[in-house]
């Protein structure tokens, strides 16, 4: 029998003899739900279905920020269930299904099909009912109509955080976010009964049952700051309500150890009420929207040619406004277009966001070298990257899950081999290459750490419904990415964008900030052109440039309002990074 054949089988068998079984007077087959080749003469152990005792299902675990604020939990819930062959005269099936209507609330139409089905011996009437409703049926006494106990979920803090949190289906089933991806953690396990059976697969007679109780799940900890995550919810609906962007993001960083202390992204939505949402509510877009960053990419190629010593803080670099390279008419942005940016060295490319220079700049470079610091970055990685954790027994154990954020995307390089001269000059101002929110984030941890690439974190914790640490996950190197004399002159150039270019309105009296603005046209895969006037903008901050404790992203797509990422994002990253060094001290380590 293959294996899909078998699985159904499995399946409606189970089914049968858990619903027919309420009535049964024998024990009825073998079913097995985790099949074992049985080896001859040799006892195996296999679960059963026990007609008459529907399985309790396992509480599903909480997820908790990091000051253990709830962010989702289970509440008991029920579902009322009938057995529509149970009922022989269509009086009574329509009287039963008037009550129960009117108890539950559910619209007759909803599930008097299932009622009348010929051949079912299970249907449900209404899920997730409150133990109230429950009892109140029960009372009923209603012959063919029973109670199945299921969990709820409840996010006590709503829309904050949960395009990272997730929902949960109405099968109790992760769908998205930490609720999906880490279900396998979440999920508690339903209760079971196993049989002694022989070789054969056949019950041994007057072998009793072992009754395996359902267990709870793990709570999850996140590395979320919910003081934090609030501050950027509000900074978000100001953003939104005076952009309208088409989506928005917005993340907080910790450049010492790649934790991500709040993420936010718009659209959104409330996973208490998910029903009304829209598919594309539910993306956690830090993680998941794969763009071409413009000139916020522009310090870490200057920053590797740096590294590599293709140029020195002292090199000049003439921007004519205009110019050719590999065939292709390259200029400068906005009016510099016409006049020019002139003589202008590193630091002046990054401060004034110079098209040209920084296509120079990374001309420098072979594009071997270029590509080798592209893979320090850890943008050329297509597959799922590793992450590390500490398990009980304090060994590091791979988890495949990388930022463990859901649906986290690969970057996205042109092959080297086929890399022109003019990929290789777009490339030193952030087009031609694909990143995520993370991958930005990353290399801007890394200039502010003093070179350390981390690979960015979310989930801090896993343990048991008991409170033992079941997996800690710790920051997770990557590698170095730049020497600490690369990141201290990139951190200068940086704070210069915030002092006398483009990125001034950043300024934050009495805190030394650096920054960069990114302005970017929206690459279309269908047309295979620019989107005529549709950008992402965006500005990242890191602070306080002694010791950076903070790198905040904020990209803006497509606003109708708006024309730079210094009139839209960066408003929201100054507000963000004003709270999070008023609360740094708070917000734990
Ligand atoms: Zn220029």
């Amino acid at each position: 029998m293959n294996q899909e054949r078998r699985d159904l089988l499995i399946r409606r068998t189970e089914l049968g003899l858990f619903f027919a079984g309420l009535f049964a007077t024998a024990i009825l087959a073998k079913v097995f739900v985790e099949q074992v080749p049985l080896r001859p003469a040799r006892m195996a152990l296999a679960k059963v279905i026990v007609p008459g005792q529907p399985p309790e299902p396992g509480e599903p675990g909480p997820i908790y920020s990091l000051g253990g604020e709830l962010l989702a939990k289970s509440v008991v819930r029920h579902a009322v269930c009938a057995n529509p062959q149970e009922f022989s005269l269509e009086d009574e099936r329509a009287n039963v299904a008037r009550q129960l209507s009117r108890v539950t609330g559910a619209p007759i139409q909803s599930f008097y099909p299932h009622l009348c089905e010929k051949n079912s011996q299970f249907c449900y009437i209404a899920r997730q009912v409150s133990p109230g409703v429950a009892a109140t049926v029960r009372e009923l006494h209603l012959k063919g109509v029973f109670i199945r106990p299921e969990y709820g979920r409840v996010y006590p803090q709503g829309s904050l955080a949960s395009n990272v949190v997730g929902r949960r289906g109405i099968d109790d089933t992760g769908l998205t976010g930490i609720e999906g991806l880490w279900g396998f953690c979440l999920n508690g396990k339903a209760s079971s009964r196993r049989w002694n059976v022989d070789c054969g697969g056949e019950t041994i007679i007057g072998a009793d049952p072992d009754f395996v109780p359902a267990e709870p799940g793990s709570a999850v900890i996140l590395t979320i700051r919910l003081p934090l995550q609030k501050i950027v919810e509000a900074a978000m609906d100001d953003l939104v309500a005076g952009h309208h962007p088409v989506a928005a993001t917005c993340t907080v960083l910790d450049p010492r150890n790649g934790e991500i202390l709040a993420a936010a992204s718009r659209p959104t939505f409330n996973p208490n009420d998910a029903r009304s949402a829209r598919p594309e509510d539910f993306s956690c877009r830090t993680a998941c929207d794969v763009y071409e960053p413009g000139s916020s990419f522009k310090p870490a190629m200057v920053g590797a040619a740096l590294d590599a010593g293709a140029v020195t803080p002292r090199s000049a670099f003439v921007c004519t406004g205009v110019t050719e390279i590999g065939g292709r008419r390259l200029s400068c942005w906005g009016e510099w277009g016409t006049r020019g940016h002139g003589t202008v060295t590193p630091a002046d490319i990054i401060a004034k966001s110079c098209n040209l220079g920084a296509a120079q700049i990374a001309l420098r470079m072979n594009k071997r070298t270029q590509y080798q610091y592209l893979e320090k970055m850890h943008i050329l990685e297509y597959r799922a990257r590793e992450h590390t954790y500490v398990n009980l027994k304090g060994e590091p154990v791979h988890d495949t899950l990388a930022s463990g954020l859901d649906g986290e995307q690969p970057a996205y390089v042109p092959p080297i081999d086929g890399l022109r001269v003019r990929d290789q000059a777009n490339i030193g101002f952030g087009q031609g290459v694909y990143l995520s929110d993370l991958h930005l984030l990353a290399i801007y941890g890394a200039i502010a750490n003093g070179g350390t690439y981390y690979y960015p974190n979310v989930v801090r914790e896993v343990r048991s419904a008991s409170g033992q640490l079941i997996r800690r996950r710790a920051p997770l190197s990557g590698g170095t990415l730049f020497k600490p004399k690369t990141c201290a002159t990139m951190l200068s150039f940086l704070e210069g964008v915030v002092r006398h270019g483009t990125g001034g309105p950043a300024a934050i009296p009495g805190v030394r900030v650096g920054g960069k603005t990114g302005t970017a046209q929206i690459y279309d895969w269908r047309t295979g052109g620019f989107l005529p006037n549709e950008y992402v903008m965006s500005f990242i901050a890191v602070a306080p440039i002694e010791a950076p404790r903070f790198v905040v992203l904020c990209r803006v797509t497509r606003p109708q309002y708006g024309s730079h990422g210094s009139d839209t994002a960066l408003p929201t990253v100054r507000r963000v990074l004003v709270a999070a060094l008023r609360l740094a001290d708070d917000l734990g380590a």
